[in-house]
């Protein structure tokens, strides 16, 4: 119940609201109480006296009582439900800012289709309590206590003994709800997982595809959603056996006092009405029990949707702003790696990596794959921190500074480049929400995109699909430079891209590169001779540590790792690019899947 507790923070902004809608449910249920009564004074009163007159007063009267009683209800239901509402929109707001404000690591960990269950599936499970299941409790609640207590006045040895009954009938009520919490846990979990499957395989289709692999993941998700079906078939199988239990519970009950009543008006100490009566408010009671212990599971399955949300909201982020930390200055770019050492988990993936960037300099990192050259990159921004070491920039830990005054100053282009599935203009004004049309524009044509774009059906106004599926991977990457060329960050960091372009657009993206580059602090990633030779100085990676740096040049001569990862790849692919170049200029596009792009890393791992 601590979850419930919790959960009533977030209703109390809205306690206005509950207090109002709470006293127009005492209503509505208080005059629900009123019709026994009314049947009982038909019967002793208006039948035993032949009373018309009676009669017509009582179902005037009868008919006010509902007209108010509408009234209540209406007040009521629109009340809670604005309030369910309000708090779902506001838990949804809260998860996502709290998704937004978690680290890398957490995203690494988890499945996308996970999550977005907790933030859709879970807060409606949670909405539903607020809106009818708290609603029905409360309304039953009051029935029942409201007819207890007119039960006890009319006739406490008859409630005697209906409750003998109604206690074990709840004691057995709260075992199954128990029991349901927990299947309804592994439900939800299970269905989590079944999304997942959907999520990944419907993002990744064409993968699925291209392997044939369809019937693999049919076969998947099949399994995934008969899991789901076994774990809701066992809860089918509780509720199936709770609410018949519960309502045989009731009815045997109403049998008893039917028995025992009637002989008490037999024996004249009760009127026939007053029977009637107490007949309907045992009726109400037993339904009450029964709605109750319903609603129980019910509040059961949104307790356990609600510890789900609260895990999510008391995971902390692992990269967090010290308390106080300033906000950096403007950059010059000055770098400085400080023995660092990094590892995801207890095994180190960088080992005293010292290395240095001047402001301006362009730094290539160049080894093995899973080197640590992504992992080398990500620390600069602050995506993980180091576990051993410092990073500085112009003298300052990347830790004393708030985050956001750090990465807005840090430009990253990344491998494979993600467009959001709007149009081009906003993909491009990612990188300054603020930026003019002109500015817009003139990124784009540093970029080399402007002609392209120009020449899309809308032009800057054509939508990009999801991801980004409507352009070729070059002009991908020519938005992302032009998003980043219109952030102007002083720190620049590039993964480049181990998939093929063709080569118009490769020496189109390399030429918006190069102009990215200029003046910024760069650390590349790279997978291209063009790239190595431009470098002022390359750094190469090897299980985690920096074993040669230097220029192109001078690793050339020392004849280390370097030379032999050049030899390997660099050095053949430029002659045959040369030949096909200069030689045979026709089957250039014969050659061209051959020549197109020296992967470093695809290469070594063979
Ligand atoms: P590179 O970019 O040089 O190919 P990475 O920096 O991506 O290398 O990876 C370095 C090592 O860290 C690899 O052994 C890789 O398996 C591991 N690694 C990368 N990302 C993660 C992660 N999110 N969690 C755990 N290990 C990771």
């Amino acid at each position: 119940m601590t979850e419930f507790r919790r959960f009533l923070r977030y209703v109390r902004p809205y306690r206005r609201h509950m207090v109002i809608a709470g006293i127009f449910l005492i209503v509505v249920s208080g005059l629900r109480l009123v019709l026994p009564w009314a049947i009982q004074r038909l019967v002793d009163v208006a039948f035993t006296r032949k009373d018309a007159a009676f009669l017509n007063r009582l179902a005037l009267f009868l008919l006010g009582l509902i007209v108010v009683q509408t009234f209540f209800n209406v007040g009521q239901t629109y009340l809670l439900s604005y309030v369910g509402e309000r708090v779902v929109a506001d838990l949804r707001t809260i998860l996502y800012r709290k998704l937004q404000s978690l680290d890398l690591r957490f995203f690494a960990d988890r499945r996308v289709g996970e999550i977005t269950s907790r933030v859709t599936n879970d807060v409606t499970t949670i909405q539903s309590v607020v809106t009818s299941q708290l609603t029905s409790f409360f309304r039953q609640l009051l029935t029942f206590i409201g007819a207890l207590a007119l039960i006890i006045y009319v006739n406490p040895r008859l409630t005697a003994l209906m409750l003998v009954i109604v206690p074990p009938v709840i004691l057995v009520g709260r075992f199954f709800g128990q029991r349901l919490r927990g299947i309804s846990t592994t439900v939800q979990d299970r269905l989590a997982d079944a999304t997942a499957v959907l999520e990944e395989t419907l993002s990744g289709i064409r993968v699925v595809k291209s392997f044939v692999r369809e019937p693999y993941e049919i076969g998947r998700f099949t399994d995934a959603v008969e899991e789901t079906f076994a774990a809701a078939l066992t809860r089918a199988r509780y509720r199936a056996g709770f609410t018949p239990l519960i309502t045989f519970g009731g009815f045997g009950g109403l049998i008893l006092v039917l028995w025992y009543g009637g002989r008490q008006v037999l024996a004249g100490q009760l009127t026939p009405g007053e029977l009637i009566s107490f007949l309907f408010y045992t009726f109400m009671i037993a339904g009450s029990v029964g709605v109750f212990s319903g609603t129980y599971g019910n509040i059961q399955e949104a307790l356990g949707a609600l510890r789900r949300v609260f895990e999510l909201l008391d995971t902390e982020p692992a990269v967090v702003e010290k308390p106080g930390a300033i906000s950096m200055p403007p950059i010059q770019g000055r770098v400085h790696f400080e023995d660092v050492s990094f590892g995801y988990d207890e095994t180190l993936v960088l080992r005293d990596v010292d290395l240095n960037a001047a402001p301006g300099e362009v730094v290539a990192l160049v080894g093995p794959s899973g080197a640590g050259k992504t992992t080398l990159v990500n620390l600069i921004p602050r995506f993980y921190d180091t576990t051993g070491g410092q990073i500085t920039i112009d003298g300052t830990d990347v830790r004393d500074v708030k985050l956001a005054s750090l990465r807005e100053q840090i430009g990253i282009v990344p491998q494979e480049t993600l467009l959001f599935s709007t149009t081009v203009r906003e993909n491009i004004l990612y990188g300054r929400l603020d930026a003019t049309e002109e500015q817009m524009m003139a990124a784009a044509k540093a970029a080399n995109a402007h002609e392209f774009i120009t020449a899309l059906p809308d032009g800057y106004d054509t939508r990009v699909g999801e991801r980004g599926v409507k352009l070729s991977g070059g002009q991908r990457q020519r938005v992302a430079i032009a998003r980043a060329l219109l952030k102007n960050p002083r720190i620049l960091l590039l993964d480049e891209a181990t998939s093929s372009l063709d080569s118009e657009s490769e020496g189109l993206v390399q030429e918006a590169l190069s102009r990215l580059m200029q003046d910024r602090t760069t650390f590349i990633i790279a997978h291209r001779l063009a790239t190595v030779q431009i470098a002022d100085r390359i750094a190469v990676l090897d299980k985690g540590r920096i074993v040669e740096v230097g220029t192109h040049k001078e690793l050339l001569a020392c004849g280390g790792l370097y030379a032999h990862l050049y030899a390997l790849q660099f050095r053949t692919l430029d002659s045959v690019s040369r030949a096909t170049e200069h030689e045979v200029p026709e089957i250039e596009s014969v050659i061209e899947g051959e020549r197109r792009k020296p992967d470093l890393s695809s290469l070594l791992r063979l």
